[in-house]
Order: structure tokens, then C-alpha cells, then sequence
């Protein structure tokens, strides 16, 4: 049977080289101040998942079933006080603990980053444990009882300065009082609706109950601590809305991770519907370490594409205390990188597999998902072209080898290219779109923002592939079969031709092509280089600005039977008239006729129905 043991008073400094370590600190760190009550309550979360640990090994003998962690504020004496019920520290072990290893931490923590510019984003990760108290407090008192049997229980004073004492003290019970004396500077965290935020912000998933203003302010064991067959699909719902309780849309589905070797991650990523608005939506992925909130920044955890995800990654292992291009090059975490994003693809392959026309359903909600991990993710690419898909017009869904195979026959060119036809506004298309399908092409649909760069990337990982856009070029050439079409005019009809078009040009930057089209065509149809187009707008896209260039024709169709009549008027205004009001039909339909040039169409239109 152990004796109870003889209380100590004592007085000592406390070890670090620099004097005035406190004001540097302190300085460096004013920005992020909050995360000191992250750092106490995880402190006193960690002690009494201690007592766990100890129990199960027969050390420990005590009670272990009412944890709990309490903060609580004095306005009047200007404290804030987090108390657990762990397992508490001797006299030993706080001269141990709280002096040297958070000391030592701090001062490796200024050598380390000495010169660093960008001393923000280290320290937002930077757990300096027990010492960040002091950018907030002018003093910290720390009463407590070791849960061996017979330890008095001690109190521990610094106020900031090196010096510290340890004296007895009176705590019936096991465990640890931290009492903060705020400072000037930490007086906001007297505030009650400022600590909740704070507490509510890192503490919502700790494991242990965290009580603050009489309630408790977390759930002990979230989602993503079970076993995915524990769960139902209502289950991750509610956890969903848990997370977001503003939501108002339920996610597609979600992707339940767990891994403990050879690193530790679990965590729960939900697939919103995104659709075409794929900047909104960041930052809803928070990352957790043992349940603790750390940020809600990943990049450098997660490639850039899954960023558009939601939900939450808890991992032990992701570095905290470092910049982020450390933690880029961090082993552990690249590994932890791509083994998300090859879950990520064995889920969409799986849905795929098991319910196409489920996957299909969904596929227009994470369609710019996919694009965007295939623009910028090479393995993820690899994987995605199993289920990336393209719908047609008439609403079915192929994916790139369907496609491959079905309409080799039809659309492949003179150079051996399949070229797929597509429109970005089936609507607004209607009359290129038409004429395609009256030669028996099939068009698709796509639009998306990051169209031009997917389908450019679609073409360099697809040697014989090319997408042309609906009105890109003259129905004979968008897909040129190298298929001579016989001209109805005569070589000095064709040149007259060309002349009268050349004449009406004006100011616009329109090139005229007289071609030989069927004479059910249109007259003049007005197209816009592919190339041309798409370099514009990945200009856009990167903001680069500038003047957008645009390359467009009008290709006058030398067979419809018009033209003959237009070479057929007596006077050349006659002629020009008549091509004036077929080119400017062509501009309406593109809706590229505006202004005054529209007006006096109209005017002109009506004129010849008198
Ligand atoms: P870290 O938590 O990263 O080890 P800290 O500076 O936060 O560093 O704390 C130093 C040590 O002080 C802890 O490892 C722990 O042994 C002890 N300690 C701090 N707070 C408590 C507490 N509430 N109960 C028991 N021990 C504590």
C-alpha cells in the first residue's frame, strides 16, 4: 500500500536562453490567438483519454465513466478556467512537462523559423501546445492531482516571465485546472458568444464531453469514427447536415475512408452537386487530427480537384506544425494524397459498373468534377476515361471508347481522325445542328467552363480524336471526307460572287468563302475557327484578359439557288442588296446583327414585303 507523499514548494526558472522569449512570441504570434483554447482543451481531452489507455492496462483504477472537460469564465476575476477530470500531473511531472518540453518546444519553434517570410501560414498549424496560453494571459495557474494513488495535488504560477513556483494546493479529486488570467490582449476571450464560437469551431467532434455554459457543445463520436456498415444512408445524411447545418441540398453520395496502415486516416468526403458553379464551393473539407479541428484549408493534403469536395479527413499523420510546401513534399502526406484520389476513382468506377443509368443521372452534378481531376491529375485521368461520359443530343450517354466504336463509320475524315461534333447551346445551334444530323452526324452536348481545356486534353491523350464545335466550320468541312461537292456556277460567276460579298464586308472583320455546299443549305452560314475560339477562351478563363480575337467567315454557299438570281440582277446596287439582306439573315441567326445594322434590316426586310 502506497503512503500519501510529502507536498513540495518550490521555486525555479524556467530554461530557455533568451530572456525575452515571451514578447517575441507573443508578437509573432497575435494573429491566430484563438487556437489556445484549441491547445488547452485538447490538453485536457488527451488526459482523460489517458486514463482510458491506463485503465485497459490495469493501471489505472479509477472511475471511467464520467469524463468530462469544462470551461468556464469569471468576467469579474478575468479568468477562464478549462478543467478535465484525466489524469492530472505530480509536482514532478508539471516541473517536467509544463516548463522544459513546452519551453524547449517554443524556442525550437523560433529556431526553426527564423527568417521565414510567411510566418502566418506556419503558425495558423502550429500546435505550441500548453505555452500558447500566454498570448493571451498575464498569468496561468495550474492546479492539479495526479491519479496515483497518495499524490497531493500541486499549483503551478508563471507569469510570463521565466520565473515559476510550485506550492501545495487543495483539489479533492484527480485531474487539472487550467486557470488563465486573460491579459489586455486576451480580454476578448471573456466574451461567452466568442468562446462558443471557438470552442464549437474545434471542439464539435472531441471525443470526450466538452461542457461549456452548462451544455454540452460536442458530439463524442461523429460519422466518420464508425464502421461504415454501422452506417445507414441516413445516417451520413444527417452527418452531412451536421457539418453544413445551412444546407439546404443534400449531397449525391460519399465516400467513407479508413485506413490504418501504412498511415492513419479516416474520414467521410461527400460529392455535392456542382454543376456549372465550380468556384463556390471550396473549402468545405475540414481537416481534423484525433478530432480536432486543425483547418479548413487542404490544399497541399488533397490534389487541387478534390478541393471541390465536401466533408471531413482526420489524420493523425498530416504534419501540422509546417509550411505548406513542406507538406507537399511530406512522404506521408503525397501517400495519403493519392490514396484518396484512388478512392475517389474506385468509387466512380464502381458506380459505373454496378448502376450505369444511376451513375448517368448523377454524371451531369460531377461531370466538371471529373474534368477538372482529369485536366490537372494525371493518374486520376488515367483512371477516369472508364466512366468519364458524353451525352448526345437526343439525351444518351457514351463514354469515349462507345463513341470510338459507333461512330467510326460516320465520322472519321480524310486524315483518319474521328471527329466528334458537339454544341455548347443546342438552342442557339439549331440551324448548324440540323444540318449536321441531316448528314447523319450525331452531335453533343457540352458545355461546361472548363470546356476548352478538357476537350484540348482529351486530344493530346487521344492521338486520332478531334472535337469540332457545331458552327466551327462549313457543313462540308467539319467533318471533310476530302468528297468533291460540283459547283452550279460558272469560275467568273464564283469570282463576281466572291467580289459582291468582299464589297459588304465594311468594318467588320468577317472573311468571305464562297464554297460549294448542297443547295439546300443555307445561303451563308457563319462560322468561328475552333482554334481560334477555344485559345480565347482559356485566355478568359485564366483572367488573362485582353481583347478577345475572333476568327469568323461567312462561307456563302455558291449552290443554293439564290446566288444564281443575285448574279442575275440587272445593277450591281440590286446585287449587293440582295446579298446584303442574305448575310445579314446569317448575322441574325448567330445573333450578330445589332444596333443600327438590325434596324435597317428590319426596315429593308419590310420594304421588300410591300
Ligand atoms: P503536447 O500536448 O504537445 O505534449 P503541451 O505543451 O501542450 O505539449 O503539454 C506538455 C505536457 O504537459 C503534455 O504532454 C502533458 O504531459 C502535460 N499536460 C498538459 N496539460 C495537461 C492536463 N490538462 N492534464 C495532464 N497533463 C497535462
Amino acid at each position: 500500500m502506497s503512503s500519501t507523499k510529502e507536498s513540495v514548494s518550490r521555486q525555479g526558472s524556467i530554461q530557455v536562453q533568451t530572456d525575452n522569449i515571451f514578447p517575441i512570441i507573443k508578437k509573432f504570434l497575435y494573429s491566430d490567438n484563438e487556437i489556445f483554447l484549441r491547445e488547452l482543451v485538447s490538453n485536457a481531452t488527451d488526459a482523460i483519454q489517458k486514463t482510458k489507455v491506463l485503465g485497459s492496462v490495469g493501471e489505472f483504477k479509477g472511475s471511467l465513466k464520467t469524463p468530462k472537460v469544462e470551461i468556464k469564465l469569471d468576467k469579474e476575476a478575468k479568468t477562464l478556467t478549462v478543467s478535465d477530470n484525466g489524469i492530472g500531473m505530480t509536482a514532478e511531472e508539471m516541473e517536467k512537462y509544463l516548463n522544459q518540453v513546452a519551453f524547449s518546444g517554443a524556442r525550437e519553434f523560433l529556431e526553426k523559423y527564423k527568417g521565414v517570410e510567411d510566418k502566418q501560414t506556419i503558425i495558423g498549424h502550429f500546435g505550441l501546445g500548453f505555452y500558447s496560453a500566454f498570448m493571451v494571459a498575464a498569468k496561468v495557474e495550474v492546479v492539479s492531482k495526479s491519479f496515483q494513488t497518495g499524490e497531493p495535488a500541486h499549483r503551478w504560477t508563471c507569469d510570463g516571465s521565466p520565473s515559476y513556483s510550485i506550492e501545495p494546493a487543495t483539489r479533492k479529486s484527480r485531474g487539472t485546472d487550467v486557470i488563465l488570467h486573460m491579459s489586455e490582449e486576451g480580454e476578448e476571450f471573456l466574451d461567452q458568444g466568442r468562446v462558443k464560437r471557438i470552442l464549437t469551431k474545434y471542439g464539435s467532434f472531441l471525443p470526450v464531453p466538452v461542457f461549456f455554459d452548462g451544455q454540452q457543445i460536442n458530439n463524442t463520436e461523429p460519422a466518420w469514427t464508425k464502421k461504415p456498415a454501422d452506417l445507414s444512408q441516413e445516417d451520413y445524411a444527417s452527418f452531412y447536415k451536421e457539418l453544413y447545418p445551412g444546407s439546404f441540398e443534400d449531397p449525391l453520395f460519399q465516400i467513407h475512408l479508413n485506413v490504418d496502415y501504412p498511415f492513419n486516416l479516416t474520414g467521410i468526403l461527400y460529392f455535392p452537386k456542382i454543376k456549372e458553379h465550380f468556384d463556390v464551393q471550396r473549402k468545405k473539407i475540414s481537416l481534423y487530427s484525433n478530432q480536432v479541428f486543425i483547418t479548413d484549408s487542404v490544399e497541399g493534403v488533397v490534389p487541387e480537384f478534390l478541393t471541390l469536395l465536401h466533408g471531413v479527413l482526420d489524420s493523425p499523420d498530416i504534419p501540422l506544425n509546417v509550411s505548406r510546401s513542406y507538406l507537399q513534399a511530406d512522404a506521408n502526406v503525397r501517400k495519403i494524397s493519392s490514396h484518396i484520389t484512388k478512392k475517389v476513382a474506385d468509387k466512380l468506377e464502381e458506380m459505373f459498373q454496378n448502376n450505369r443509368s444511376d451513375f448517368e443521372s448523377k454524371w451531369n452534378d460531377i461531370r466538371i468534377f471529373v474534368q477538372y481531376g482529369a485536366i490537372t491529375d494525371q493518374k486520376f485521368a488515367e483512371r477516369c476515361k472508364k466512366f468519364s461520359l458524353f451525352e448526345n443530343l437526343n439525351g444518351s450517354f457514351h463514354t469515349m471508347e462507345e463513341i470510338q466504336a459507333n461512330l467510326k463509320e460516320a465520322h472519321t475524315d480524310k486524315n483518319n481522325q474521328l471527329v466528334i461534333l458537339y454544341s455548347a447551346d443546342p438552342e442557339a445551334d439549331h440551324a448548324y445542328i440540323s444540318r449536321a444530323t441531316e448528314r447523319g452526324y450525331q452531335v453533343f452536348k457540352m458545355s461546361s467552363p472548363l470546356e476548352s481545356h478538357y476537350l484540348g486534353h482529351l486530344e493530346q491523350t487521344h492521338e486520332s480524336v478531334k472535337f469540332a464545335r457545331i458552327d466551327s466550320d462549313s457543313p462540308e468541312k467539319l467533318i471533310d471526307k476530302g468528297i468533291e461537292v460540283p459547283c452550279s456556277l460558272s469560275e467568273e460567276q464564283r469570282t463576281e460572287l466572291q467580289g459582291i460579298f468582299e464589297s459588304l464586308k465594311g468594318e467588320s472583320s468577317l472573311s468571305m468563302a464562297v464554297e460549294n455546299l448542297s443547295s439546300s443549305d443555307m445561303p451563308v452560314t457563319i462560322t468561328e475557327s475552333e482554334f481560334i475560339r477555344r485559345m480565347n477562351e482559356m485566355q478568359q478563363m485564366n483572367a488573362m484578359g485582353g481583347q478577345a480575337f475572333r476568327m469568323q467567315s461567312a462561307v456563302v454557299n455558291a449552290n443554293h439557288p439564290i446566288m444564281l438570281s443575285i448574279l442575275q440582277k440587272k445593277t450591281e446596287e440590286d446585287k449587293k442588296a440582295v446579298a446584303k439582306q442574305v448575310l445579314d439573315m446569317a448575322l441574325l441567326s448567330k445573333g450578330m446583327l445589332k444596333g443600327e445594322a438590325l434596324t435597317r434590316f428590319l426596315e429593308r426586310s419590310l420594304e421588300l414585303l410591300k
